[in-house]
């Protein structure tokens, strides 16, 4: 299987390229930005584009979704709680001081528990809301992999102030659902440096505090 994952655009998204060489297919998760350089990749690598997924609305992880799916006619994904941030792109954009992308509605809802990815590197999706109402992270058992948005980062988790953000739910689900995983599961969060379950249980100071134990 061929895994690539770098940042783009200005808040320097994880964006990942997951393919198989040998069935010439991937999937994409989180084209915040820089869709030239993703459409680019999958061309030097011979890959057909199946699907895109998000795991979260929020402009740098989905801003470049509908750009990459009129170069390549993938089906967007995307959980159906997180609409009302999709509606709301140009105030994100003017959060942040960006341009509006041009978004549109998903082709597809990512609910929990459904299987989505490759035929032969499939994904489970674990809904975990918190970060925002519809985060989800995908958990591709074959590889022992987490991809986690901005639920779980290495040494901290996802902000919760900002609409639909929920700091009691994005512990639950991060508890509940993440750190559930086996210890040695790697984890490629939304920004910065990947780790493990294993590392983040031991050492993550915001899951540290006992009251679930
Ligand atoms: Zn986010």
């Amino acid at each position: 299987m061929i895994l690539e994952t770098f940042p783009v655009g200005p808040l320097q998204c994880n964006c990942t390229i997951l393919g198989d060489g040998e069935a010439h297919e991937a999937i994409v998760i989180d084209p915040g930005d820089e869709v030239g350089r993703i459409h680019r990749r999958l061309t030097e690598l011979g890959l057909q584009l199946k699907q895109i997924l998000i795991t979260h609305a929020h402009i740098d992880h989905i801003g470049g979704a509908l750009k990459l799916k009129k170069l390549t006619g993938a089906p967007i994904f995307l959980n159906e709680k997180d609409l009302p941030l999709v509606k709301m792109m140009a105030a994100q954009a003017a959060w942040l001081g960006m341009a509006t992308p041009e978004t549109a509605p998903p082709d597809e809802n990512l609910t929990d528990g459904q299987s989505v990815g490759l035929a032969r590197c499939p994904a489970q999706v674990l809904h975990t809301p918190g970060h925002t109402q519809g985060s989800v992270c995908l958990h591709f058992i074959p590889l022992n992999l987490l991809i986690a948005g901005d639920t779980l980062f290495a040494g901290s988790i996802g902000r919760t102030d900002l609409p639909g953000g929920n700091f009691d739910q994005i512990l639950e689900s991060i508890h509940a659902r993440l750190l559930a995983l086996p210890g040695d599961t790697k984890v490629i969060p939304g920004h910065g440096p990947s780790t493990t379950i294993g590392e983040e249980r031991r050492s993550n100071p915001y899951l540290g505090s006992g009251r679930f134990l």
